[in-house]
């Protein structure tokens, strides 16, 4: 190995993990929005956009993953033009980020805690639809749920919880 050899750092490999999480309360009144689908529910989200904690979750596991900070640092909760904003707003500029940055999406796998409503009938619809807003095959998203065992705040139906973990690929790197 050569002085400059020793001396360089490695190459940075081409790929890059980022994790998600959110929470947001229950209050009573659906519908439940999730993913970007309003889902028929007893239940709502609250939040100061439109409370859509996966939609969050999978925006920040993107925006780790290549380094630009969070969720709230692109769009401050305290912001007037962020009330009851689409989530699928923040996603896509968390898409664009990452495009800019020489990314791609390889997968991302979640997992969503609710006690109610039952979420496995809307999986297609919340698959395809945040496959769309990232412009992918909806084989490279994964959505899973956990009830709360009826225990604790996710339990007792009066919050929703979301983690995330997505990995990026150089551009190009993979088909
Ligand atoms: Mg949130």
């Amino acid at each position: 190995m050569t002085q400059s050899a020793q001396d360089s750092p490695p190459p940075i490999p081409p790929l890059r993990i980022g994790l998600g999480y959110d929470t947001h309360r229950l209050d009573p009144g659906g519908p439940l929005r999730l993913g970007g689908v309003d889902i028929p529910a007893q239940v709502h989200a609250v939040g100061h956009s439109d409370a859509d904690a996966l939609l969050h979750a999978i925006t920040d596991a993107i925006l780790g993953a290549i380094g630009a900070g969070d969720i709230g640092c692109l769009f401050p909760d305290d912001a007037a033009e962020n009330k009851d904003r689409d989530s699928a707003d923040f996603l896509r500029q968390a898409v664009q980020q990452m495009r800019d940055s020489g990314f791609q999406l390889v997968n991302l796998d979640s997992v969503v805690l609710c006690q109610w409503p039952k979420l496995s009938p809307h999986w297609g619809a919340i698959r395809q639809r945040v496959a769309d807003l990232m412009q992918v095959e909806t084989d490279r998203i994964g959505v899973k749920a956990k009830t709360g065992e009826n225990v604790g705040p996710v339990g007792e139906g009066r919050a929703i919880r979301v983690r995330c973990v997505a990995l990026l690929c150089e551009t190009g790197r993979i088909g």
